[in-house]
């Protein structure tokens, strides 16, 4: 089945459906990402904070596949945005991968009570790695119309991207709309909020409707709202199931219907990037 390829404003293009590794322990990486290879998958979303991108590179090496066949994002940890600590921190998710370039590098977080809010000199780092070659194209995440604006203002470098958490209970449609309309694509985190939005008596009974599971009309939905999406999971099962999403399509009604089961902000299930201030040890 082929995944729609989503063109970035740099030219270069994204398969819409990747596969995410968040909460993937080391030991299980290798396997869990091989599986999703053999299903298909051929873009991996992985973070320097998630302590296995060792394994996403072994696990793209085993595979057999040619490098330039499959999308590899990862994303600077919180404790290195000042510029000299971004560059050793690039550096050491290049070598862990074990490639001599990543496709895609986001800011993980805009962390604007850190670092005298500076995310505008950390965006800078991020340009001068795209301007190396090292980094096909660049990005953030996390990152609210307040913080967009201000990159806009301060850099010459519209991010590709903006990852984001979006699922039904959180459409986040403010942060993406002004992506729409400043050609930032938006890629949705949580895009089945870690799970909580399978039970949705509006989501099941679509999923009847259609012989699908929730787990698939939830991923549709974004698919068709045009957002690019990295579902997680351990379980092969689930790996293909979250893959078989393009033989069905949901009508407006029912795009809408999902859409309209929005809670706001009481609907995040991760933290608001305006307060978030984590810094891993
Ligand atoms: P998700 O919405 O993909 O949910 C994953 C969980 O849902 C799994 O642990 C599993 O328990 C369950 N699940 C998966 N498929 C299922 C299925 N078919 N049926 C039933 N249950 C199923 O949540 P996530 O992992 O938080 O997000 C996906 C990816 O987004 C991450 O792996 C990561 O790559 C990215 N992410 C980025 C940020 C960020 O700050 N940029 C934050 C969170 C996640």
């Amino acid at each position: 089945m082929n995944v729609p390829d989503i063109k970035l404003n740099d030219g270069n293009t994204i398969p819409q459906l990747g596969f995410g590794v968040y909460q993937i322990k080391p030991e299980d990486t290798v396997e869990s990402v091989s599986k999703a290879f053999e299903i298909g998958y051929r873009h991996i979303d992985t973070a320097e904070m998630y302590g296995n991108e060792k394994e996403v590179g072994e696990a793209v090496r085993n595979s057999g596949i040619d490098r330039s066949e499959i999308f590899v994002t990862s994303k600077l940890n919180n404790g290195f945005h000042r510029p000299d600590d971004a560059k050793k921190a690039f550096d050491k998710t290049l070598s862990d991968l074990g490639f001599d370039y990543v496709d895609l590098f986001l800011i993980h977080w805009p962390l604007p009570t850190k670092y005298d809010g500076d995310y505008v000199s950390t965006w800078k780092t991020l340009e001068s790695f795209h301007q190396d070659g090292l980094s096909k194209s660049i990005g953030v995440s996390n990152f609210q119309v307040a913080h967009l604006e201000r990159l806009a203002k301060e850099t010459d470098t519209v991010p590709t991207v903006n990852q984001i958490e979006v699922h039904p209970y959180f459409v986040n449609d403010e942060v993406r709309r002004y992506g729409q309309e400043h050609n930032i694509a938006t890629e949705a985190w949580s895009p089945i909020a870690q799970g909580e939005v399978l039970d949705d008596a509006t989501i099941t009974q679509i999923a009847e409707k259609f012989g699908k599971t929730p787990a698939q009309v939830v991923l549709r939905w974004h698919v068709q709202r045009g957002d690019i999406i990295f579902p997680k999971s351990v379980t092969p099962s689930r790996i293909e199931e979250n893959f078989q999403i393009f033989d069905f399509e949901l009508d407006a009604a029912e795009v809408d219907k999902i859409t309209a089961l929005d809670k706001g902000e009481d609907g995040r299930t991760g933290p608001n990037p305006d307060v978030f201030d984590y810094i891993p040890d």
